[in-house]
């Protein structure tokens, strides 16, 4: 069966693609508080699809070669250049101003079409289109690649691979327009493929928008707004549902905290906080996870560590603190920390009797005089 493709009905289906696509990214930009790109990305689609109306009206010759044949040429040059300004902000997420370079190019191509006319010539005028189709998706792929390390996203990969097929087709054209006897198939027919493309470029648009929304709404979810670091929901994700043998808790919290608050005010307050959770963060051995409870009161969870080794460290923590002066103001205010730890001794231990342990430790560690890293043994649970 073969299956006969009109170039008129192609058009329009391109159209229809490049306008749904704006519709996608006007509507993620009014959605999304920053969606950078989506507003160069709209403007470009909108653009492609005045250059395929303008073509498709030429095909149905209503209009001379030297009008739909200039228009659809420069809009397209246009088009493209503003998808790679969309794509380049969108998959970096921040503003390039130095890329609006590229509308430059459409400004070019107007003056050659104006000069040499070249736009009269139907496979010069598709291999100039195609050719800046492919220069542009091709540098859109590349970027929206090169920015993975900067920010993993799951569908970058697959817009990455929908422009970048969008990329070989407009070279297809290319080659079928040029030297049809050894094209793998007809111009339209890549023509028509690139439809797909174009709407896989705007589902993974969206898609992207949608997990850096969902990623940044985890983040505030699960970060303390005062220190920046993890907050107790976040802390408490980060424990293992039973505890586990040979691992420790640290509960820590600061001594005549209210009193700060009360002599140098609460932004003082505030300032002591941030700087404690920044001195401790400093000191921690990797893999240990560091929240902040809540007011002054802050956890530490240690894995694979003995007992007297988590002393130990809430020892040495405890000595950082003390070391640490906070200035704020003009105003130097010292601090001290009493620490209370707790060591998994026993498999049947749960994460509960962990927090009561390492609990009744800081209680201990408070009513000896505070300023001081206590472990948790069997006598203290009798004191307190
Ligand atoms: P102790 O040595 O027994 O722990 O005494 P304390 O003064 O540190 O303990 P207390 O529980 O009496 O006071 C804690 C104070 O922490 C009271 C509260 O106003 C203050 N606080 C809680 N959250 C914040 C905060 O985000 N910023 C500031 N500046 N103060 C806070
Ligand atoms: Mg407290
Ligand atoms: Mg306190």
């Amino acid at each position: 069966m073969t299956v006969h493709l009109d170039l008129a009905t192609v058009l329009l289906l391109h159209q229809c693609s490049f306008l749904v696509g704006a519709l996608c990214f006007v509507y993620m930009r009014l959605q999304s508080r920053g969606g950078e790109g989506l507003g160069a990305l709209a403007a470009g689609y909108f653009s492609l699809a005045l250059a395929s109306s303008l073509a498709g009206l030429g095909e149905q010759h209503l209009l001379t070669v030297a009008v739909w044949g200039s228009g659809s040429v420069i809009l397209g040059a246009t088009g493209y250049a503003l998808f790679w300004i969309g794509v380049r902000r969108l998959s970096s997420g921040r503003l390039r101003r130095m890329d609006w370079w590229a509308l430059a190019i459409p400004a070019v191509v107007a003056t050659l079409a104006f000069t040499t006319e070249f736009h009269l010539v139907s496979h010069v005028r598709g291999s100039v289109g195609n050719g800046l189709a492919f220069s542009s998706l091709a540098a859109s792929a590349i970027s929206v690649l090169k920015d993975r390390a900067q920010e993993r996203l799951p569908a970058r990969f697959l817009l990455a691979i929908s422009i970048g097929l969008g990329a070989l087709l407009a070279l297809l054209v290319i080659l079928g327009l040029l030297a049809p006897d050894i094209a793998p198939m007809t111009p339209i027919w890549a023509f028509f493929l690139r439809i797909m493309c174009q709407f896989g470029v705007a589902l993974f648009v969206v898609i992207i928008v949608t997990e850096r929304t969902e990623a940044e709404l985890r983040c505030l979810a699960d970060t303390d707004m005062l220190t920046g670091i993890g907050n107790r929901r976040w802390f408490m994700s980060r424990l293992p549902r039973t505890a586990v043998e040979g691992n420790a808790l640290l509960l820590m919290d600061l001594d005549f905290f209210k009193q700060v608050n009360d002599r140098f005010g609460h932004d003082a307050g505030d300032a002591v906080l941030v700087s404690f959770a920044e001195a401790i963060s400093r000191n921690l051995p990797s893999g240990a996870s560091f929240g902040r409870l809540g007011g002054e009161e802050f956890g530490l969870y240690l894995s694979r560590i003995a007992a007297s080794d988590a002393r130990a460290m809430g020892e040495r923590l405890r000595n950082v603190v003390r070391d640490l002066i906070v200035e704020h103001c003009g105003e130097r205010i010292p601090l001290t920390v009493s620490i209370g730890v707790a060591a998994v001794t026993q498999p049947q231990c749960s994460l509960a009797d962990l927090f009561k342990m390492a609990d009744a430790a800081l209680y201990a560690a408070k009513d000896s005089g505070r300023d001081r890293a206590v472990l948790f043994e069997p006598s203290i649970r009798v004191a307190a």
